[in-house]
């Protein structure tokens, strides 16, 4: 597969990590991760302690930047750029820049999906009431952080580990 044009879809734990994987296999491939959110590789498990401000300064959760993966691993990063289709017998995927509306096309040799999970919401009356968030992202934990000063109760659903 010498040469060949590698996409990746999600750009968090699974994605970074198999990106920079497959540099180390091979320095010839030319790897492109998309992601539909503006941050790459950022630390989830960080977010909790960011809120909680054991973790104050939000770079902190950035565990490596698109520039580290341009300059480091040569590899390319499309942060806040969503994909929306794939075509496997033209070996295509359909991508949009969200910042500007844009489409586009981009062919691949191998694509790897990492598009992780999204928190349940569950059917409950009124869980689009203000004040409720999951946490996954980096937004996410800003919306509760500026929250903060106002709260004087919360309730967490969901007892599992996170
Ligand atoms: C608050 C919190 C605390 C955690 N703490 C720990 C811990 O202490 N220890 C531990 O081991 N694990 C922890 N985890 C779990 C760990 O973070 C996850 O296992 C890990 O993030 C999974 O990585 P992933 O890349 O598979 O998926 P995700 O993190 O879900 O990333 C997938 C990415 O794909 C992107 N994506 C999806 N669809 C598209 C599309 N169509 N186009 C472009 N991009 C797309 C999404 O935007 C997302 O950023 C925690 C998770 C959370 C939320």
């Amino acid at each position: 597969m010498t040469g060949k044009r590698i996409l990746i879809v999600g750009g968090v734990a699974g994605g970074a990590s198999c990106a920079t994987r497959i540099r180390r296999l091979c320095e010839e491939y030319e790897i492109i991760m998309f992601e539909k959110g503006s941050y790459v590789s950022f630390a989830n498990c960080g977010l909790p302690y960011f809120i909680g401000d054991v973790i104050v300064e939000e770079e902190k959760l950035l565990v490596a930047t698109p520039e580290l993966f341009k300059n480091r691993f040569n590899i390319q990063v499309c942060s806040d750029t969503e994909v929306l289709a794939i075509d496997r017998d033209l070996k295509t995927l359909t991508v949009r820049d969200l910042k500007t509306g844009v489409d586009r096309i981009e062919p691949y040799d191998a694509l790897v999906l990492s598009t992780g999970s999204s928190a349940v919401w569950p059917l409950i009356e009124g869980i689009d009431l203000p004040g409720i968030h999951a946490l996954r992202t980096i937004p996410d934990s800003r919306k509760i952080r500026s929250e903060l000063p106002d709260m004087k109760h919360a309730v967490v659903m969901g007892a599992g580990y996170l």
